[in-house]
């Protein structure tokens, strides 16, 4: 027999409805290009998207259609996050830290039709927007208050002449939402395109205590860009809530950052560990400069979170971190290492417990499972100690990808192979310890990379520290390290040697080598780039 229950759809439409209803006088703050800030409402914000569906309607674009978006984080991104789905359409965030060549790639295999783009981008945009087939409208959003180039509309303007009357339409729960793809770190980039239902499942369970957690007393500020793995939902999850929201536009150096959160009051805050780095290095330089107590938590993913960091700020600042683990394909959000009351020092248990169990990427959300795989095929028991490839499955995890690339990611029994190698432990606590194609494999072992980085980046004199392989004649593959200090500060190998055997490290992982560029290589994303460190220094071990 089935329930006698309602069969409400999950969608993006209905927060917006709600949004307006609710917390019309909820605040949203965005910092421009130029420093200065706009301050709206939710109010304005809900009547802004009716107007920019409106328009995108007169404009032609038809339910399904993709319309990219090429912004930094601001209230105007937000607009396009919540109009283009609710009226039908799907929203494309493009990665405007990609090569041009690889924006002009995505943006064509994705068929955009229309492409909102920040004024202060358009140079970057011109190198590619020939290479878009589909694209039938440039919308420049004039975020340097210049006059906007004939042939291209302007967004303020599309608005004003345009019609705050809009009705949603009424769409199915698992109709397309938004697309995004993966950075293509391993052969093209790929689309995976969330549904209204994943979006709005994935906000929910995210604004859960036991996960980032967020109300109407929070007030969020996305670091992470809207076009990585949509903001990490941080948009949808704060919208949701009605939580106020903070964006930081391009300003994404740590004092900007810092002096956002400490007069804008944030309470949650998400970006990846390159960020919270720089600010954890600021704050420890600049002690009792920055107010701030409003701060909540700080959620850290996308990387690898290192211990010293999460300890860092926890210890000398009081500051807590929220370690999480997510990908492009799952939403994003998947594990977080909420902290159990066992394991918690307040209740008895040792400090290194805690600290060890925030530092995991932690457990899977409801509706979101793990396991992990041999190279066999086995599942691998939750010990703490096999190490295998993750497997998840659930409800905000692709399906397949939005084209023929890449589905050989999808197993037979219907589970998503994310490429990272882990341990999970008992109590179902994920960690980390490479992503497949990092892992160092000497000889007959597999040396994690992500323990010694850990390790290194303990040493007081190390800023960051990435480990990668480099060949070797006798093991095929050794461990070397990117050694990057603080300013002012300095080790010797035989020091950094010294600290990794006093933190437990192996003696088969002590790096054979290391190189100390001024600046470890990133991804578009902010993350290490050890393929480019392999492409630099992989042959260090050679001669
Ligand atoms: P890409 O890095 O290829 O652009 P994503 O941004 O979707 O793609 O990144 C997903 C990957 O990021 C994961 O497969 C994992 O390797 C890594 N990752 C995400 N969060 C964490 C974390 N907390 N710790 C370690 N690695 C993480």
């Amino acid at each position: 027999t089935l329930g006698r229950m309602m069969d409400y759809p999950l969608t993006i439409g209905h927060l917006l409805a709600r949004a307006e209803q609710y917390f019309g006088r909820t605040e949203i703050v965005s910092v421009f290009p130029d420093r200065s800030k706009r301050r709206s409402t939710y109010a304005q914000f809900v009547e802004r998207s009716r107007r920019l569906a409106s328009a995108l309607q007169k404009l032609g674009v038809r339910p399904g259609d993709r319309v990219a978006t090429f912004s930094w984080n601001h209230g105007a991104h937000l607009e396009a996050y919540f109009a283009v789905p609710a009226m039908g359409a799907v929203v494309h965030t493009l990665n405007i830290r990609l090569s041009p060549s690889e924006i002009g790639y995505i943006a064509d295999h994705a068929g955009d039709v229309v492409v909102i783009v920040d004024q202060c981008l358009l140079p970057l945009f011109d190198k590619f927007r020939a290479n878009i087939r589909s694209l039938r409208h440039v919308i420049v959003y004039p975020d340097k208050g210049e006059p906007v180039f004939e042939g291209m509309l302007d967004y303020e303007q599309l608005l004003a002449e345009s019609s705050p009357e809009f009705v949603w339409p009424e769409l199915g729960e698992n109709d397309a939402a938004m697309l995004c793809y993966t950075s293509g770190t391993t052969g093209n980039p790929k689309g995976v395109l969330y549904s209204h239902r994943s979006t709005v499942l994935h906000a929910l369970v995210a604004a859960l205590p036991n996960l980032i957690g967020c109300s109407i007393d929070d007030i969020v500020l996305p670091v992470v860009p809207m076009f990585h793995a949509a903001a990490w939902g941080l948009p949808f999850i704060a919208v949701l809530s009605g939580a106020k929201i903070v964006f930081p536009g391009p300003h994404l150096d740590a004092a900007s950052l810092l002096e956002l959160m400490a007069s804008e009051k944030v309470t949650v805050a998400g970006g990846v560990p390159t960020i919270w780095l720089g600010i954890l290095a600021a704050l420890d330089s600049e002690k009792g400069k920055y107010d701030l107590s409003s701060v909540r938590t700080m959620v850290i993913g996308g990387a690898a979170a290192p211990v010293s960091l999460i300890d860092g700020f926890q210890s000398r600042h009081g500051l807590v971190v929220t370690h999480a683990w997510g990908m492009t394909e799952t939403n994003p959000l998947g594990t977080l290492a909420r902290v159990k009351p066992h394991l918690r020092a307040a209740n008895g248990a040792a400090p290194s417990t805690e600290l060890a169990a925030r530092a995991t990427q932690g457990f899977a959300a409801p509706f979101f499972e793990t396991r992990h795989i041999d190279a066999d095929g086995h599942v691998l028991p939750w010990d703490g100690a096999s190490m295998g490839e993750l497997e998840v499955r659930g409800a905000w995890v692709a399906s397949s990808y939005f084209g023929d690339e890449g589905q050989d990611r999808f197993t037979k029994d219907g589970w998503f192979k994310t490429g990272d190698v882990v341990t999970i432990d008992a109590e179902g606590y994920i960690t980390i310890t490479d992503r497949e194609k990092d892992v160092i494999k000497s000889g007959g072992e597999w040396i994690s990379s992500v323990s010694i980085e850990n390790a290194l980046m303990s040493h007081p004199a190390v800023l960051e520290a990435a480990v990668f392989a480099a060949h070797h004649p006798k093991w095929l593959e050794r461990p070397v390290a990117a050694v990057v200090f603080k300013p002012g500060a300095k080790a010797t190998e035989e020091e950094l040697t010294q600290h990794l055997r006093a933190k437990d490290i192996s003696k088969i992982a002590l790096p054979d080598a290391y190189v100390f560029p001024t600046q470890i290589p990133r991804t578009s994303t902010g993350k290490f780039l050890k393929s480019k460190l392999r492409e630099l220094y992989g042959k260090v071990l050679e001669s």
